[in-house]
């Protein structure tokens, strides 16, 4: 899922939170859900770990967060939030699973391995059992939630 869809919904979760441990903790488990939504990008994936594409998925990963920076800072200048720490809390919460795993991938620090393991449990629980749907139908239908989800914060 795009981070900058991540971040969105931990905006939005970090909204309706009581505090910000809590929005921290919501909108962390709300990438692992978001995330078992198929995306197209699992053959990215897959292609990146076997050496192919590296530029390719470096490449929609780099937009992606330069998109995501984007995101977190409009949200933050177009709202008003009454719980500000809540909402940034939700964000980082958000976002902060694929960073373990962008760590891991570049690290491979074995502290990170069980949990690159539940990242990819969850990313990869539809696609390995059915199928992901092609890149441009996963890279457009996420643009239409990203746009709509802006409106929900
Ligand atoms: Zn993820």
């Amino acid at each position: 899922m795009f981070l900058a869809t991540h971040a969105t919904v931990g905006a939005i979760v970090g909204r309706a939170a009581p505090d910000p441990i809590s929005a921290f903790f919501l909108a962390f488990a709300s990438h692992f859900l978001l995330d078992i939504i198929p995306h197209g990008d699992a053959d990215l994936y897959k292609d990146y770990k076997r050496g192919n594409k590296v530029r390719l998925a470096l490449s929609y990963t780099m937009i992606d967060a330069i998109v995501t920076a984007y995101v977190v800072v409009a949200i933050a200048q177009a709202r008003l939030f009454d719980s500000g720490l809540n909402v940034a809390a939700g964000v980082v919460g958000g976002l902060l699973p694929d960073l373990l795993v962008g760590i891991f991938e570049v690290t491979k620090t074995r502290w990170l391995v069980k949990f690159h393991a539940v990242h990819f449990f969850f990313h990869n629980m539809f696609v390995n059992k059915y199928r992901d749907v092609s890149f441009m139908t996963g890279v457009a239908y996420q643009l239409v939630i990203l746009i709509f989800l802006q409106t929900r914060i």
